[in-house]
């Protein structure tokens, strides 16, 4: 089947020939084209260029669209979200309102445990029908690939209940989904007095029951002072790696935690947070050639502090921008709200920004090679906008400008 999408007011490809994500001043050309045409072929794209360029003779069933009032960019790649769980917690929102921090509603029973509660409580047919209505929203927002991490389970049954939803929805839903273990997201209200118990039953027992059935592609764990430590986030990302899982980890997010120096030493696939890395996780990122992943939702949800995005791109670290959506610290899974937020709060350029969401977030999930592009071969994911030029996007905020949704070249219908 052939797509031909025509007379695209601007083609936003960021092109990378090749390389896997971009770096340093690289953020900055996003391959722009105007009056563009996009062929698709049995779901990849087959020509990209301008207009007047194209001479492909079609097929007699193609399908033609006239795009002379769109702007195209490629699907987003939300490479960091926790978007299985089950109730949600907007009665906290009120209580953050009304003065209380994250840490008293947390001691009263909030915070992540009230979501392990709720998650643990359901069964897996709900859980999956609320994870699945997500995805949904969020093809219909132009992300057309996420990731998706465990960890409100933090028992055994609970987490696999998890992967198992999230490796279902990978087979059934159009949304490109890529599985991360999250088993080390908190220490277990069960474990609380003997956390290296804990770390042990990740190893020893969840570990390599994962790794067993390959329903993971990467291993993460919350590195934090009062998650788990530098000594034992390193015991079970070595654990994992030596079970043929890659690496990511919540690094440096509350305060300078070690996190990021140890995901660059291990060389991690990416190191997600960061509000708080200093120069020598800089240097170990950059060493490592480990992405980094800036949630700049989260800073703007709970008033906290902001990544030091601008370092770390003149530092040359590839940065990823994902929504980290969830229920407590950013229930938020629009990218172009977090693009809004990069521009605003990271003094990024609206070109970094997209590179950050697009090309930098497949890079995130080892997926450039597939996705995060717009360029001959890959996945044809791409995004149609009802706005004048792809500037617009991040600065008119807070609303969906999508047009039409074309996932591995299907015009979605909502
Ligand atoms: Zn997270």
């Amino acid at each position: 089947m052939q797509l031909l999408l025509k007379n695209i007011k601007q083609l936003v490809t960021v092109a990378s020939n090749g390389k896997q994500c971009k770096t340093g001043v690289e953020m900055r050309d996003i391959g722009v084209i105007e009056n563009a045409t996009v062929l698709i072929e049995d779901g990849h794209f087959r020509w990209i260029g301008a207009d007047a360029k194209f001479t492909t003779a079609l097929s007699d069933d193609a399908h033609i669209v006239d795009a002379s009032e769109l702007v195209a960019l490629p699907g987003f790649v939300d490479c960091h979200t926790h978007l299985v769980f089950a109730g949600s917690r907007e009665n906290e929102f009120a209580m953050r309102a009304a003065g209380k921090t994250y840490q008293q509603i947390a001691e009263q029973g909030g915070g992540i445990l009230s979501t392990v509660k709720a998650t643990r409580a359901a069964v897996k047919k709900d859980l999956k029908k609320l994870a699945s209505k997500r995805l949904d929203d969020m093809l219909k927002h132009g992300t057309t690939t996420v990731e998706i991490k465990s960890g409100y389970g933090l028992e055994e049954e609970s987490e696999i209940k998890m992967m198992d939803v999230i490796n279902e929805l990978r087979k059934e839903h159009y949304m490109t989904v890529m599985p991360t273990f999250l088993g080390a997201h908190a220490i277990p209200p069960e474990y609380k007095q003997k956390p290296d118990e804990y770390v042990e039953f990740v190893c020893e027992r969840m570990l390599p029951y994962v790794a067993k059935r390959k329903i993971a592609s990467f291993c993460d764990v919350f590195c934090e002072s009062g998650y788990f430590s530098v000594g034992q986030s390193r015991k079970i990302l070595e654990k994992a790696r030596s079970l043929g899982i890659d690496l990511k980890i919540h690094a440096d997010e509350l305060a300078p935690s070690g996190g990021s120096t140890l995901a660059g030493e291990l060389r991690a696939v990416s190191a997600d947070h960061l509000e708080h890395i200093n120069d020598a996780g800089i240097r170990a990122l950059k060493a490592g050639g480990t992405v980094g992943v800036l949630l700049p939702g989260v800073s703007f949800f709970l008033n906290h502090s902001y990544a030091p995005a601008r370092k770390l791109i003149d530092a040359g670290v590839p940065v990823a921008i994902s929504t980290d959506f969830n229920p407590g610290s950013c229930m938020s899974f629009s990218v172009p709200m977090m693009m809004t937020l990069a521009c605003t709060q990271l003094n990024m350029t609206p070109e970094e920004a997209i590179a950050a969401c697009t090309l930098n977030g497949a890079a995130a999930l080892k997926m450039s090679n597939t996705v995060g592009s717009i360029e001959t071969g890959k996945q044809a994911d791409i995004v149609l906008y009802d706005i004048p030029n792809y500037q617009y996007l991040a600065y008119h905020f807070g609303v969906n400008h999508v047009n039409t949704v074309i996932k591995r070249g299907v015009i979605l219908e909502f």
